[in-house]
């Protein structure tokens, strides 16, 4: 599943490739109607889309939005399997290709989804630019530059919950899943199964730096591939951040920081990777 760091590369991309340019037609498959969401017909996204021009492509956690001129948004997730594909008219088609977005010029941008998850509908914001109603329960995004050692620690400090399902939490902080958690959670030296309101003062400073040092690593390595080969760029090309990976993927393996072997754990139907002797 793609985390912030990856749909940050996309949107970099999406943003060098298209923005400026105009929508001349959309086509979205049969299958494809299964992304859209609140009810929204193939047809209605369609004529939102078509003639307008992408004015401008942002991020908010895991969720990209599509700014147009009308001052409509297309709000896109790539859910479990999803990838944002560029493509040229006379490329093959790809297997699994739910929607495709043509531009001016001929290039395509193609919403490829095996399993479907994802979603796609379109949204008016109150003002142009701003934020759309359907994302509000989403918490400050974690590459958000207001998110301070302050406001992280009054924002754990309300919230009786383990620290890994606390940083997978969307609704307390955008952008972040399974890997970044763990492998931020290693950079914090705390374990994910830490209370977040027993975190001393010192903890939540590592925390927060790590939040940083972690994604803006990531976001330089192009975000994290996985054995599945799921996550792609925009020209279809894998991250290598996952070569980076300290604790996520690698139980058994030696800590990097003090070579005991890495353990996986489970809680409530999620697993964690971690350090039992440099973690606390
Ligand atoms: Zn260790």
């Amino acid at each position: 599943v793609p985390e912030g760091p990856e749909i940050e590369t996309i949107r970099a991309d999406i943003e060098a490739a298209f923005v400026g340019k105009r929508i001349t037609d959309v086509a979205i498959s049969g299958s494809g109607a299964r992304l859209l969401r609140r009810g929204q017909s193939p047809h209605q996204v369609a004529s939102r889309l078509v003639d307008r021009v992408l004015s401008s492509a942002r991020r908010r956690g895991k969720y990209l939005l599509f700014d147009l001129d009308s001052g409509d948004v297309l709000v896109a997730h790539m859910g479990m399997s999803g990838q944002l594909i560029a493509a040229r008219p006379g490329d093959p088609a790809l297997v699994h290709t739910r929607a495709v977005l043509r531009f001016a010029g001929g290039r395509e941008l193609r919403f490829v989804d095996p399993r479907t998850f994802g979603e796609m509908f379109v949204s008016q914001p109150a003002q142009p630019g701003g934020d759309v109603p359907e994302l509000a329960h989403l918490g400050i995004d974690a590459f958000d530059p207001l998110l301070t050692r302050t406001r992280l620690a009054a924002m754990l400090s309300r919230r009786k919950a383990r620290l890994k399902s606390l940083l997978v939490d969307q609704s307390f902080l955008a952008g972040i899943g399974n890997i970044y958690a763990d492998e931020i959670l290693f950079a914090a030296r705390v374990r994910p199964d830490r209370l977040a309101t027993d975190l001393s003062s010192s903890e939540v400073g590592r925390l927060r730096k790590a939040i940083s040092s972690v994604l803006s690593a990531a976001l330089a390595h192009r975000g994290s591939t996985l054995v599945d080969g799921q996550y792609v760029d925009l020209n279809g090309k894998a991250g290598n951040f996952q070569l980076l990976h300290n604790v996520y993927g690698r139980e058994g393996k030696p800590c990097p920081r003090c070579s005991a072997p890495i353990v996986r754990s489970s809680s409530g139907g999620r697993s964690s990777h971690f350090c039992a002797r440099c973690q606390n």
